[in-house]
This record gives C-alpha cells, structure tokens and sequence, in this order.
C-alpha cells in the first residue's frame, strides 16, 4: 500500500467529518505524504492531495456522482472506491466548481494585496503557509507575457499551479489572478479568458519620454499639432487651475507643463480607456483594472499622475490600482537604489493623488525593497499593492545551491554567459566583475551568493533563458533536473519562502 492508501483505511463512508484523518495525515506526514489541508468532504466523497515519488496527485474516495466526473485510476481501499487522479485541467474545472474557494477572486475591499508571480508553479504553497495567519489578499497567478515567453507557460498553467496550491493548503480566503503587464486588447482578453481577476495595462509603448526633453518651441510646434477642440478641453480643465488634495496639498499645471503632459500621455489615456471600455468592462466580471506607467525611461511626475487619472476616471474608467514610475531605482531582486527621503515625499505625492480619486498605489518590482516598505506602509494607511515575482525563483535557487550544488554551477556559468542576452528584455545595472569566481568557492559557500546583489540579479534575470535551454539532442539542459530538486526539497523550498516573504511583511509591518 502506498501512503496515502495507508490513510485511507481510516475513511468511514458514514462519518463526514475530517478531522481526525487531518489529525493523522499532520502527524505522519512523511509516512502517508497527504497534505492535511487539502483533506475536504464534499458531495459524497473525500477529497485529499497525495505526494508520489515523482508527482503530485489528487485522490477522490467514496463513489458518488461528483466521484465518476474525475478521471484517474481506479482502486478499492477496504471497501471504498478511490481514484487517483492527476492535476491536470479537466481534474481542476470539477474541483473548482466543488470547492469555489479554488477560483480566483478579484480584491476589492482589501487594504493590503501582493502579488507573488510563481513562475515555476512551485512557489504558491509556501506562500499560503505564511499568508494564512495575515491579512494579505495574495495574488498568486502573476505573470506577464514576457514571463510566459520565458518560462514555456501559459495563463491556463499558472492559475492551475495557483488553484492546486489553494486546495493543498485549504486556503480559503480568497487569491487574485492577475494578467500582468499585457499591452494589447489580444493579450487582455487571453487572460480574461482564462479567468484572470486583474488585469494590469501596460502602456508604455504608448509614453513618449523623449518629449521631457523638448525646448519649448518644438512641445509648441507639436501641441499645435493636437486637435483644436482637444486642445481648449485640456485647457478650460487644467490650465491655471488649482486641485487641491489632503493636508492642503495643491496641484498646478503651467501651461508649458500642460502641453508636455498632454503630448506625453494623451495617446495612452485613450488607449487605457479603448481596452477598458472595449475588453475589460464588457467581460461579465468585476475586474481589478491596474493601469502601469512604471517602465518607462523617467519617474512619473505628480501633475503627470494627476493628469492621467483625472482623464481615465471623467471617462468612466473604473480604477484599481495605479502603478506610477517613482524616482529612483526599483531594480529587480535588489533594495531601492536612490534618495530615500526624496522617495518619500515623492511617493506621498502619488499616494494622495491616488487617494483623492480613490484607488491604490501600486508599487512593481516591489520585491526585496527593505528600505522603503515602512514608507510604503505608513504614508498609505497600509493599503497598498505590492508586486513581486522573481524574488520567489531566487529562493529556489538558494535551495538548489544547497540540495544539488553541481547543479547550481552549471546554472551559475550559464547565467553568467547569457548575461547580455537578457539584459535585453530586464535592466539591472549587476556587475559580473563583482560575482565571487565559483571555482573558489566550497558548495558549503554557494547558497550565500544568493544574498550578493551582482549574483542575485544575473541569476534573476536569466531565469528564462535557464528554463528553456535545451542540449543538442533536445533534452532539457536545467529545467527537468531543477522540477526534481525542487520536488524533492519542497518543504525546505517552503521554509524559504516562508522567511524571505516574510522578512517582506515584517517591514511592510503587514
Ligand atoms: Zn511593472
């Protein structure tokens, strides 16, 4: 008998409830491999996840109509019927309709929301095990086309990784799904199709930065360009006006300031409020709608802020979250790198605008930024979004470093060499100079690198080109053996995640 069979013989067809089998399969976890959490009754069966060597499967005992839906292998466990099924779509659509507490919700109504991209389908889990004691809506399916492109995923993938790991950890409050980063009415509506709660609009290849650097004869010359009627509307709306916020805070647009505003973002305000109108508000649901100004080349002014969402929200655009382009640097897997007192006044800015008009802040890349959380949380009553996701990878290759250190070498040589073909799509400023020589270093030293920014943020950055690297004859070169490690030290990977994420809500005060 394998383990969770072993459980099984303590299922009675006429006792509902699940409580001592909860009980056993805690204490024993490593003789039956059930996950305790994920042990439900519902509709005339029993509901568990089982650990096999090399999988993960969901086991449905006691016939019922719900029980001849699932597909999987048959099997009688003293007089009760048992499927072991695996986690795969078809399995996942019955549960979600069991167990609504599996689907994806949008998170209004929430103070503080984070989104926590898993980009291996691993991570969910050991972020649950922290965030069911905390009042965090988690956004656990995260991910941006590019992170598709980079991972060999699709949306359906990642919000079936999210639900499983929900149902594992009978997590019950609730998890956001969130489409991150899309640029086209086409990408939105994939993930809308998908199920996705949030969708976040990236509109910078609708930003022209290069205008900030104008004289004041070519923004005129180009103004002048604007349809006259655009033009007096702008005017007769901002020009000389006074818009005063919280605490006497005002804002003023000049009229140079005006022009340059409205060459700079008129073409992604009607772009955001063609998608909104066009694909997101006809959808049927009740969507997180977060519009993204951050990737672009300079730091969002606050009459810029203003501008933009004064527009969005006259024309009807319902907002979540707003996810400006603050000063400094918000690299990725590193702390902030910039004045921090400029950030902060600089960001209470921003939060007051998004205050006045009634949706959050949302702050991108937001991971390992121990310096400004407090800010983050204080200047914004704690309500606020948070988004990280790569942050979570590098805790998996912590945890390869110390499991398969031959492993971690191969991946560390490789990243340093597709270095510069990364470097295309995600900007770091690591210095490989600056990475300790590997071939110096006992395997007992090698997790440590995973705390030095230059090596955090080569191995953050190629993850992707990692993932899919394939040998001459078409074998994985990483993917298949990092699945393994990760497989086999999945609680050590939670405990990792445990305290990494942690250390982020400890700072965020959340
Ligand atoms: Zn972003």
């Amino acid at each position: 008998m394998t383990g969770w069979e072993m459980l099984c013989c303590y299922i009675h067809a006429d006792n509902h409830k699940t409580d001592l089998i909860k009980k056993l399969a805690a204490e024993n976890f490593n003789d039956y491999k059930v996950y305790p959490d994920s042990i439900h009754y519902a509709e005339g069966s029993f509901f568990l996840i089982a650990r096999e060597e090399k999988r993960k499967i969901l086991v449905v005992c006691n016939d019922s109509n719900v029980y001849k839906e699932f597909k999987g292998d048959e099997t009688t466990i003293n007089t009760l019927k048992a499927k072991s099924c695996p986690l795969n779509y078809e399995n996942c659509l019955i549960i979600r309709r069991i167990f609504p507490f599996t689907n994806p919700s949008n998170h209004k109504g929430h103070d503080v929301t984070i989104g926590l991209g898993d980009r291996l389908g691993l991570a969910s889990a050991g972020h649950l095990r922290l965030l069911k004691d905390k009042p965090v809506f988690p956004v656990l399916a995260q991910q941006s086309i590019r992170e598709l492109n980079l991972t060999g995923r699709n949306y359906n993938d990642v919000l079936l990784a999210a639900s499983w790991a929900v149902f594992q950890e009978g997590y019950e409050k609730g998890f956001g799904a969130d489409g991150d980063h899309l640029k086209s009415a086409a990408e939105v509506k994939i993930a809308l199709d998908s199920g996705y709660t949030m969708i976040t609009l990236d509109c910078s290849e609708h930003i022209d930065n290069r205008l900030s650097s104008m004289t004041s004869d070519e923004i005129d010359r180009k103004y002048a360009q604007i349809p006259k009627h655009k033009q007096e509307y702008i005017e007769s709306k901002y020009l000389n006006k006074e818009f005063r916020l919280k605490d006497g805070i005002k804002i003023e647009f000049t009229a140079e300031n005006l022009k340059k505003i409205a060459l700079i973002y008129l073409d992604a305000i009607d772009f955001t409020i063609d998608i909104f109108k066009g694909t997101i508000k006809t959808c049927g649901r009740n969507i997180d709608f977060e519009m993204s100004i951050d990737e672009t080349l300079t730091a969002t002014s606050p009459e810029s802020h203003f501008f933009v969402a004064s527009e969005l929200l006259s024309a009807g655009v319902e907002v979540t979250s707003l996810a400006p382009r603050f000063c400094g640097e918000f690299q990725k897997g590193i702390d902030y790198r910039g004045d921090i007192a400029n950030f902060e006044k600089e960001f209470d800015l921003h939060f007051k605008i998004a205050e006045h008009f009634g949706y959050k802040i949302s702050v991108h890349s937001g991971s390992d930024k121990f310096s400004v959380f407090s800010i983050i949380a204080e200047k914004t009553n704690g309500k606020y979004h948070l988004k990280t996701a790569g942050t979570n990878w590098l805790e998996a290759v912590r945890v390869i470093a110390k499991e398969k250190p031959s492993l971690y070498r191969r991946m560390h040589r490789f990243a340093l060499l597709s270095l510069q073909e990364a470097q295309k799509y995600y900007h770091i400023t690591a210095d490989p100079s600056k990475v300790p020589d590997i071939d110096m270093l006992d395997d007992s030293k090698l997790p440590a690198l995973m705390d030095l920014d230059d090596a955090r943020q080569i191995l953050h950055i190629t993850y992707g080109l990692i993932l899919l690297e394939k040998n001459p004859d078409g074998k994985m070169t990483f993917k298949d053996e990092i699945y393994a490690v990760l497989n086999e030290s999945e609680e050590e990977y939670y405990h990792v995640l445990f305290k990494h994420i942690g250390k982020h809500l400890n700072y965020l005060k959340a």
